[in-house]
């Protein structure tokens, strides 16, 4: 009676719906592959002695216990080899991280070998000639010199991006931008050096003094960025506010656009051992000056060559270096 029931509240699709045709095909797929039918009927059997089943029932016995001995033995072979090989993995890999760890502890430590390159690299350009009281100018540094103002020099390979910073300074409403000071020839810079020197014998220092107080005011010839072609002092013709004003405020906002950062800092005079001066603008390249400019460095930091020996610095100094 319940039967009944459940086969009358049974929807009619269950029974005729493709899950249910599913079993007969998997069977008709075996049968095409050769694999028996379940229900096939069994060879007929012919009578046999019992004395070779006895026989064939004992190799039977001894080829599995054979295959069973052979098995086990293979597993525990392959086991232990599996075994030795994840300890020489395990060796390997704590040797590679080993090496990584002390390879980070390196980085940390030192400087890379990428790091040591692009200072060379950098050192060696042309545009981040390093010259302080203890660089001197290099012995081959040649410098071809343009007019960029009357009477006032660069080298060269500045003049064009020179020209433009003081073009567009003066566009930028400074028409009383003034070029005081660019190139010096070694010469000119032994004469100013003399000038000083003389001044100060005459005042009645001793010569030692007199060198000591020229130093603070004059770079020992050989080692003034004049001498290099690559830097000059801008200020305003109006003298009265030369040496700290708006157009100097303009440079050292917008020079690293040009290739120009301001030399001499306030605040970096241990570094640079020069006096902050306002208005001396070095030539570096664009890149470098941009870099040096967001970064608040000055060339003896970018460098990499920041030099006890060049803590000389004074700010009770007369004029430029
Ligand atoms: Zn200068």
């Amino acid at each position: 009676m319940a039967q009944e029931q459940q086969q009358r509240r049974r929807p009619p699709e269950r029974r005729s719906n493709g899950n249910a045709q599913r079993p007969q095909g998997q069977r008709a797929n075996a049968r095409r592959n050769g694999a028996p039918a379940r229900h096939a009927r069994p060879e007929q059997r012919r009578p046999r002695s019992k004395a070779p089943l006895a026989i064939a029932m004992i190799l039977f016995f001894v080829l599995v216990t054979a295959g069973c001995i052979f098995f086990i033995t293979k597993c525990q072979s392959d086991q232990s080899s599996a075994n030795k090989t994840e300890a020489v993995e395990q060796t390997a890999s704590s040797q590679e991280s080993e090496t990584a760890s002390n390879t980070g502890k390196t980085a940390d430590d030192a400087p890379s070998t990428d790091d040591t390159d692009k200072k060379k690299e950098k050192a060696a350009s042309w545009e981040l000639t390093l010259v302080n009281k203890t660089h001197p100018i290099p012995d081959d540094w040649e410098v071809e010199l343009v007019e960029v103002a009357d009477e006032k020099y660069v080298d060269a390979r500045i003049a064009d991006q020179f020209m433009q910073m003081i073009e567009d300074c003066r566009a930028a409403g400074y028409d009383d931008v003034f070029v005081n000071q660019a190139y010096r020839s070694h010469e000119t810079q032994q004469e100013i050096w003399d000038q000083f020197l003389d001044e100060y014998l005459a005042e009645g220092y001793s010569e030692e003094e007199a060198e000591a107080l020229t130093g603070e005011s004059v770079a020992i010839p050989g080692t003034s960025e004049h001498e290099l072609g690559l830097a000059a002092d801008i200020c305003s013709i109006n003298f009265d506010e030369e040496y700290n004003g708006p157009i100097q405020t303009w440079l050292r906002e917008n020079g690293h656009k040009y290739g120009f950062i301001q030399r001499y800092p306030e605040g970096k005079e241990d570094v640079t051992g020069t006096k902050n001066e306002n208005w001396h603008f070095r030539y570096v390249g664009v890149e470098a000056a941009t870099e040096m400019y967001e970064s608040g460095q000055v060339l003896e930091e970018y460098l990499g060559e920041v030099d006890s020996a060049a803590k000389t610095a004074t700010t009770s100094a007369k004029t430029d270096e």
